[in-house]
């Protein structure tokens, strides 16, 4: 399977996602994968409660597992 197919299957569950935790380990390029993403249709969230920044296809938010505030991606 491709690495966007892999990032795609992490994010199908439609929660966010930190990309330090779960997505960059899949690959570095994730930020240009979600963006591949985004042009072709995929819809991501920008915002949330406990949001730090807003970005286009995803925000910043502290995460619980590296205890870092990183940007998270989520399908909506
Ligand atoms: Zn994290």
């Amino acid at each position: 399977m491709s690495k966007k197919e892999d990032i795609k299957n992490v994010l199908n569950d439609k929660q966010w996602h930190c990309v330090i935790c779960d997505l960059n380990h899949i690959s570095s390029q994730s930020a240009a994968i979600v963006r591949d993403l985004a042009k072709q249709g995929a819809k991501f969230c920008n915002s949330d409660q406990n949001m730090v920044r807003q970005y286009k296809n995803g925000i910043s938010m502290f995460c619980n597992k590296c205890h870092k505030v990183t940007t998270h991606r989520k399908l909506e």
